[in-house]
């Protein structure tokens, strides 16, 4: 389970309205990317459904149930932080280990959900290391591999390859995609990157000044724009 839908949902910071009423639905196992020039509102949106902001106006549902007011800890979701957002003194296996426990799991059930996504992310050689031990695409994997083990009914990805050199990066986006085959959970992606939303996405939202100018697949966006910004940021030849 992991359908998010958004009902008017409107972000102001003081007399700033950064997020104008927006509507919005994503389906279960969806692999959803935001993607538009900096500042247009994408971590703002990432972060009203993580509940890491609190919305201005309207509703969030989280699989058919109001989540408009609920904390983070409550909304099942995982966002995805960079790398560098790994604790360096701990294993990777104590930085896995970590969400679960926070929440209370017991030892063996821990273990279990570690070596699942350690194996899905390959990351079983590398347990007993250290982030510093690791390199970029590694270190993110351990990221990744933090949210899985919360077993969320979505992830949350906000820019997560931003900081790594190119080749890590196309790597890594395989490495994603891939992911969201296995698990067949919700994904919502953030980038500011054409060329990740067009390979990612199932379905892309282009955002422009908190505003939503098309929602569609990658080629129906690419051969249908519904306007210059959209076809400009695209890269449709119309
Ligand atoms: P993006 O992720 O697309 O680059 P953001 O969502 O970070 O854009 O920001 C959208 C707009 O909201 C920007 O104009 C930014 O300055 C503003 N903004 C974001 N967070 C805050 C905040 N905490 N207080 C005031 N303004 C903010
Ligand atoms: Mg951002």
């Amino acid at each position: 389970m992991g359908r998010i839908q958004l009902k008017q949902v409107k972000k102001s910071f003081g007399d700033v309205t950064v997020i104008p009423p927006l509507d919005l639905e994503i389906e279960d196992g969806e692999f959803v990317v935001f993607v538009g020039p900096s500042g247009c509102g994408k971590s703002t949106l990432l972060r009203l459904i993580a509940g890491l902001e609190d919305t201005t106006g309207g509703v969030i549902e989280i699989d058919g149930k109001d989540a408009t007011s609920l904390p983070p800890a409550k909304r099942r979701l995982a966002m995805v932080f960079q790398s560098y957002a790994l604790y360096p003194h701990m294993t990777v296996r104590k930085n896995i280990a970590f969400p679960m426990r926070m929440a209370g799991l017991d030892k063996a059930e821990q273990d279990k959900r570690i070596a699942a996504a350690a194996k899905a992310l390959n990351l079983t050689d590398y347990l007993d290391r250290r982030p510093g031990q690791l390199s970029g695409g590694q270190r993110q994997r351990v990221a990744i591999g933090r949210a899985i083990v919360r077993e969320p009914a979505a992830f949350l990805f906000d820019e997560p390859l931003s900081n790594l050199d190119a080749a890590l990066r196309v790597g890594m986006r395989m490495e994603i995609s891939e992911l969201h085959k296995k698990l067949a959970t919700t994904m919502v992606y953030v980038t500011h990157d054409q060329v990740e939303a067009m390979t990612m996405a199932d379905k892309i939202v282009v955002l422009h000044a908190g505003v939503i100018e098309q929602v569609g697949s990658p080629l129906e966006l690419y051969r249908a724009p519904r306007n210059k910004f959209v076809a400009g940021f695209i890269g449709s030849p119309k």
